[in-house]
Order: C-alpha cells, then sequence, then structure tokens
C-alpha cells in the first residue's frame, strides 16, 4: 500500500487515485490471465501424458470447452496431404460409463456427419481416458450474438436445429440436452452442428445398438434401491470425491450422478419454516417458489395413486397432506418415483419435470422451443431455476397454470398449484421483453434486450411475468462483441452491429410455431419434421 503511494507521489493529484486503480485492475486482470494460461498448459501436458498417442498426431492449441463431465480441446493436425485441420479433442471424465462413452460415440458415427449433427473423426483410448477426436467447427457464443441476428438469420437458425433433430430422431436418438451450448453456430459460414452426446437415450425402437444398454438414471435409482449389482467397467470408481455443485445452467447427467444415488438429501425447513427442500426419496414434493413474495407454491403426485401407492407404508393409511403445501410423513415414506430427469433445468420439458416415466423425443422439442423462446424474446437463459418444481412453476407463468394441470393430467400426474395464473400471450410477452413498444412498434438498440444476460425469469423476481415483463432492461454490458473467445468467430467481429431488420413485423406464424413446440402436451407436441413444414419455413428448402 505504502510502495504503490510512494510510486503515485510525482503524478497530479487528481489523477493519481484512479490511476493507481486502473493500474491495479489491468494488473490483475494479466495476472488472471496469466494463471489460466498456466492452467491450460498444465490441462494439456496432462492430457498428452494420459493419452500419449495423441502428441504423434495433433498439436493440442488450446482448451476451448470445460464441463463436469468433459474438456474439449482445439487441436491442430496434418491428417492428409495439405493445409493443417482443425480438430476438436473431447476428453472424456475418467469416471464416465464405459457403455455410456461407447453410446456417445455410436451416435456420432451413425447418426452424424450430417444434417447438422456433429461427426466423428477418430477415437483415443489409453486405459481409462477417452478422447474423442471430432472436427473442429468454430462458433459463436449465443448470449454474445443473441441481440445482433436478424430475423431472418433466427428462421435459418431455427431450421437447422429442426433439421438436426430431425436426424437424431430418426434414428431414435434422444437428445436430453439440447441447448445453445450443444448446438454451434458459425454464423459467417452459416454452419451448424448440435453435439454432445453425453446424455442421450434411445427410443424403444432406437437404431443405436448402444442406447439399450444405457442405464437411465432412473433404472439406476431403480437398481441402487432393490441393492442389485450395477454394472461397471475396469477401473470405473463407484466413489469419489463429490461433484462441484452444478452451475444452474449446466447439465446434471446420469453417470456422474450415478456413484451417489444412495445418497440421503434431508428434508430441511426454510427460514419461513414452510419452505420444503426436494428430496431424493419423497414421491411427494412440495416447493414454495423462494420468491420474496410468495407466488406460487407446486406439488406434483402421480394421477390417483396419491393416496394408495406405497412401498413403505401400509396402503390402508392416508395421507394428511393433500391440497397443503406441506408433505407429511406418511408421504415422505413412500417410494420415489423415478423417471430420467438428466438434463438442464431451464429446458426441461413439463413430462421431465414431473418425472413422467415415459419419455420421448419431443423432450428435445420443447427444448427447441425454450431457445426460439429465447431468440425471439432477446433473453437468455429465459428460465433459471435451481430445482424442478421451481421451473414447473416458471413455465406456469407463461402457459399458464390450468394449462399445466390439465396437460399433466394427459400423462399421469396430478399438480397442485396454490395461486392460479394465467397464460402469457408469446408476441406481446416476446415484444415486450425484447423492448419493443406496443405503441411505437420499433425496437432502439439502447433498450433491445441488453439485458439479455438476465435471465427473463428467476428465482429472485417475482414469478408473476406479468410483472416480470415491465422490469426495464439492464444497462449494456458492453461484452456482446466479445473477441477473446477462442471459439467465438473472431474475423465476424466487426459485422456484429445490432441487426433489427425483420424484427418489426415478426409473422405470426412464428408464435404459432412457438406456441405448438411449447406444447404442455408432448403427444400433441409438433415433431422435428413436422417443424420444418410450418409455414413459419415456407421458402426455406431442406
Ligand atoms: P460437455 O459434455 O462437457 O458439455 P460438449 O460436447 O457439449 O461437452 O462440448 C463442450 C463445448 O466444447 C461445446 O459447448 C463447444 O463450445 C465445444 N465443442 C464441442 N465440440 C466441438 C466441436 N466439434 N467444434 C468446436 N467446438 C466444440
Ligand atoms: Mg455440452
Amino acid at each position: 500500500m505504502e510502495a504503490s503511494l510512494g510510486i503515485q507521489m510525482d503524478e497530479p493529484m487528481a489523477f493519481s487515485p484512479q490511476r493507481d486503480r486502473f493500474q491495479a485492475e489491468g494488473s490483475s486482470k494479466k495476472n488472471e490471465q496469466n494463471f489460466k494460461l498456466a492452467g491450460v498448459k498444465k490441462d494439456i501436458e496432462k492430457l498428452y501424458e494420459a493419452v500419449p498417442q495423441l502428441s504423434n498426431v495433433f498439436k493440442i492449441k488450446d482448451k476451448i470447452g470445460e464441463g463436469t463431465f468433459s474438456s474439449v480441446y482445439l487441436a491442430t493436425a496434418q491428417l492428409q496431404v495439405g493445409p493443417e485441420e482443425k480438430i476438436a479433442l473431447k476428453h472424456l471424465i475418467p469416471t464416465s460409463h464405459p457403455i455410456r462413452i461407447a453410446a456417445e460415440l455410436q451416435c456420432l458415427t451413425v447418426a452424424g456427419g450430417q444434417d447438422n449433427v456433429m461427426g466423428v473423426k477418430y477415437c483415443f483410448r489409453k486405459n481409462d481416458h477417452v478422447v474423442i477426436a471430432m472436427p473442429y467447427l468454430e462458433h459463436e457464443s449465443f448470449l454474445d450474438i443473441l441481440n445482433s441476428l436478424s430475423f431472418q438469420e433466427v428462421r435459418e437458425y431455427m431450421f437447422n436445429l429442426f433439421k438436426a433433430l430431425k436426424r437424431i430422431h430418426q434414428f431414435g436418438i434422444v437428445h436430453r440436452d439440447v441447448k445453445p451450448s450443444n448446438f454451434l453456430y458459425n454464423r459467417r459460414l452459416k454452419k451448424y452442428a448440435l453435439v454432445d452426446f453425453g446424455l442421450a437415450q434411445g427410443t424403444h425402437d432406437t437404431k443405436i445398438e448402444l442406447l439399450k444398454f444405457v442405464q437411465s438414471e432412473a433404472q439406476q435409482e431403480r437398481c441402487s434401491q432393490n441393492k442389485s449389482h450395477i454394472i461397471t467397467g475396469n477401473k470405473i470408481p463407484l466413489s469419489g470425491p463429490v461433484p462441484k455443485e452444478l452451475d444452474q445452467q449446466s447439465t446434471t447427467k446420469a453417470s456422474v450422478k450415478r456413484p451417489y444415488t444412495n445418497a440421503q438429501i434431508q428434508i430441511k425447513q426454510g427460514k419461513d419454516g414452510k419452505l420444503m427442500k426436494q428430496s431424493k426419496t419423497v414421491d411427494v414434493l412440495s416447493r414454495k417458489l423462494a420468491t420474496k413474495k410468495k407466488a406460487i407454491s407446486t406439488k406434483v403426485m402421480n394421477s390417483g395413486v396419491m393416496r394408495k401407492t406405497a412401498s413403505s407404508c401400509p396402503a390402508s393409511l392416508t395421507c394428511d397432506c393433500y391440497a397443503t403445501d406441506k408433505v407429511c410423513s406418511i408421504c415422505l415414506s413412500r417410494r420415489q418415483q423415478v423417471a430420467p430427469r438428466a438434463g438442464t433445468p431451464g429446458f426441461r420439458a413439463p413430462e421431465v419435470l414431473t418425472k413422467c416415466p415415459n419419455q420421448t423425443t419431443a423432450i428435445d422439442m420443447w427444448s427447441a422451443g425454450v431457445i426460439f423462446l429465447s431468440l425471439l424474446s432477446g433473453r437468455y437463459p429465459f428460465y433459471k431455476a435451481s430445482d424442478d418444481l421451481t421451473a414447473l412453476a416458471q413455465i406456469m407463468t407463461i402457459r399458464g397454470s390450468r394449462e399445466t394441470i390439465q396437460a399433466a393430467k394427459t400423462f399421469g400426474k396430478s399438480i397442485l398449484c396454490s395461486k392460479e395464473v394465467p397464460a402469457q400471450d408469446l408476441r406481446k410477452l416476446c415484444e415486450r421483453l425484447r423492448g419493443m413498444d406496443s405503441n411505437t412498434p420499433k425496437l432502439t438498440s439502447e433498450v433491445q434486450g441488453h439485458a439479455s444476460h438476465q435471465p427473463a425469469i428467476s428465482e429472485k423476481t417475482d414469478h408473476k411475468a406479468s410483472h416480470l415483463i415491465q422490469t426495464p432492461p439492464g444497462q449494456y454490458s458492453g461484452n456482446s462483441l466479445k473477441k477473446g473467445d477462442s471459439n467465438s468467430c473472431e474475423h465476424c467481429f466487426d459485422e456484429y452491429n445490432t441487426n433489427l431488420e425483420g424484427w418489426n413485423e415478426v409473422p405470426d406464424e412464428a408464435y404459432d410455431l412457438l406456441d405448438k413446440l411449447l406444447d404442455l402436451n408432448p403427444a400433441s407436441r409438433i415433431t422435428a419434421e413436422e417443424a420444418l413444414w410450418h409455414p413459419f419455413f415456407k421458402d426455406m428448402s431442406l
């Protein structure tokens, strides 16, 4: 402190504190960058060590993605005569189940390589380290470009997403984690690629053989509940450090959850004495939305069995929490219903959130609908929820509570909701969030969604969407044209001016398609093939 003051003595007094601060900030940023670079260098060295054969083929340049389940690197390779090729190397966490890894690879090899589905070039393995080598697609950060996309670009983006979904659904693959970071987009080249089959599951008639052997989270839980033997590969540990808290927009994958399926999550009381924590061992869940003003409390049950089905408590016992926001001890002793649930909370379909055991490719269409909602409203993430019931309540604020309850009945779920909330008009909602004034249908670049980084619906705000959409957008964060991202398209930088083209006359077809994607009933939800034929894409060809 003293030293720094001493250095500043010669400088004009009025400027010194500020300059001091800038210098300090600048140097701390540099330190941070150096620290990061050193970390990446170390990781690259470790990868070469773990899979030495990589060094014969690749020059690993950078780390471009790090999740809970893999790290992705950019590498170059001299694969054939000609220029160096850019390759993405996905290093899967060594604790991944061997069948999971093989199934991910099979999705890429069988369904990938065309129609905007990522393909695979090679796969390397040494012991429990597996590296998948894929063609590298330079891509944008969704949040960075969200508010500079022209309406036509949004149409093209969605069209190409449906093309990819049609392809994988034809193979009986349910992706289960459709979200912008898994759909790579190169704006300049108009190239798209659906990646990350780490969570994929097969339909009953899947053409991906290995998906038939992939255990769903549900099956795994059933196994652990029955204390049956779990197949594990060589050197695949069944225990390990508890993974760090997952980011709200990050994925929950069954393979990582597996070792912890026996874990008991205690039911805790919140500060207000009413807030019930979700428990892995209850089948009746109750959760008050963590809002300042209590908005909606929801509860999901299996239709018609809420008073009967009990595994460890006598069937004759009648529960006393029906239609309340509490979970009684009788319900707590019931066996939890298990159903596939992996994915990212904000993108989960209602049937996933309510643990419907029969889930289909329709869940990917819902997620595509949430992406479309972000594109039309200029808000990402659109929903930000830390648990399934909060996510369900957030869906209700857009699609209506009565409608959600009604739809859930069709797939055997009974939802209790303390408050009735109406469905929103999708056009009005998106236009408000985008900063369109309904009286003067014009976007101003000042207002136009530069609060895009703020979720449209979060747990911190009142869940009444009508209140939410009046929240003025925040200040332009100035990071929408971020240049530093190693995997973003640097040369596209200058072209990214806010493009208002087409936004003042969004056709009804757009909201009709959105409505059909966000159909609460999976049985009637639009399919990828139908979406491609929707009038919204009338002049586009496959
Ligand atoms: P995870 O299972 O960890 O989410 P992903 O397969 O989704 O792994 O990859 C993580 C990130 O790595 C992606 O969001 C993307 O930014 C980058 N990435 C993955 N595959 C490629 C690729 N083929 N080309 C360019 N970047 C890629
Ligand atoms: Mg991913």
